[in-house]
């Protein structure tokens, strides 16, 4: 497992950021020259240090003058300051504190927004729950729909036993020649129904189910599909494997069984709603495993900048790494990465990128 990239939020870090992180601690500069900051020595002292921390702006280092007589970078320094105040950090904890301000520098500050709402979202994160309720239906919807093996046979072929299809609760409905894909929130209340159309004629494979007149969809911003089963595994193993559609988490689970730590997206975007979703069940890494939609190089680095900007944002939280084909050769064009089987799986898995 690799780790979060501790130099490129270090040197990714203005002067401005410096002070800002420090001012949330309450210390603030003596003087600024071009080329450093003077700070108290807050590193060694709780209270009435003197001018003698020096941050130097060209290396990004800090150096003790005194007490210390010690070259440290701003994570050590936050993890010293805790120490000393009695609420220790790890040194992961100060670079996750930093990397919330990196990056807006990092992006050039073109995804701002993305950062305002990050750090809307961590603070509120720290502060209270912001569980979000969605409306919920009634189990006994499912009771319109029936089990049937042969109808379901079409998903067994594909790589999903009837075993994972009756966990997921997974139906028929031969009225409309569809296969029902319930969703549950993580508490495992069920939020939407979605269908997988058969017939050949149908214009949309996938779509909401209406029932009554109602759309039993919900917004897919809101929850992560299988995340009411996988949530134990995924707080087992602090890692949570991200698919586009609700097939690649159950191919998982006829896999993977209890071990499955897939949860699906239902498309590429991700929200802060998610994010929290994974933080709060202990999720330290996160692997993209979205569909190949790329058959060349131009093309993979194409979806390689877009799952960049996705990575942006949940780097300032987790590992991040992205499950690629890089030689084209693995998946067919629009393969998840599980629908080759185990053995392609885990070969995609050993050679994931980091970013
Ligand atoms: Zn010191």
């Amino acid at each position: 497992m690799s780790s979060i990239d501790y130099k490129a939020i270090q040197d990714a870090l203005t002067p401005e950021d410096i002070k800002r992180i420090l001012s949330t601690y309450d210390v603030k500069p003596y003087i600024e020259a071009v080329n450093y900051i003077v700070f108290p020595t807050v590193c060694h002292n709780l209270t009435g240090g003197s001018p003698k921390l020096y941050y130097y702006k060209d290396s990004h280092l800090f150096k003790c003058y005194t007490e210390c007589g010690d070259v440290f970078n701003i994570f050590t320094l936050l993890v010293k300051i805790n120490k000393l105040r009695g609420t220790p950090i790890s040194y992961a904890e100060a670079a996750r504190q930093c990397g919330i301000h990196g990056l807006s520098f990092l992006e050039g500050g073109r995804i701002k927004s993305v950062e305002d709402d990050i750090n809307y979202l961590y603070n509120l994160l720290k502060t209270q729950d912001v569980s979000i309720h969605l409306p919920t239906l009634n189990d006994s919807i499912l009771d319109r729909y029936i089990f049937d093996e042969n109808a379901l046979k079409l998903w067994v072929d594909e790589g999903i036993s009837y075993n994972t299809m009756r966990k997921y609760n997974i139906r028929y409905d031969p009225i409309e020649n569809a296969i029902i894909i319930p969703n549950y929130d993580i508490n495992g209340n069920l939020i939407s129904l979605r269908g997988r159309f058969t017939s050949a004629d149908s214009d949309v494979k996938y779509r909401p189910i209406i029932y009554n007149g109602k759309v039993l969809s919900h917004p897919s911003s809101m929850s992560l599909y299988g995340i009411h089963i996988t949530k134990e595994a995924i707080k087992r193993q602090k890692l949570a494997i991200i698919f586009e559609a609700e097939k690649s988490v159950l191919m998982m689970d006829t896999i993977y069984g209890d071990n499955n730590t897939a949860v699906a997206t239902l498309g590429k975007n991700l929200s802060m709603q998610q994010i929290k979703m994974l933080l709060k069940l202990g999720v330290q890494e996160v692997m993209l495993a979205y569909d190949a939609d790329y058959t060349d190089y131009p093309t993979m680095e194409l979806k390689r900048q877009e799952y960049q900007k996705i990575a942006n944002v949940l780097k300032t939280y987790f590992n991040v790494s992205i499950l690629m084909d890089l030689d084209f050769n693995k998946l067919q064009y629009k393969d998840s990465p599980i629908d080759r089987g185990k053995e392609v799986f885990e070969e995609l898995l050993k050679t994931r990128i980091y970013i």
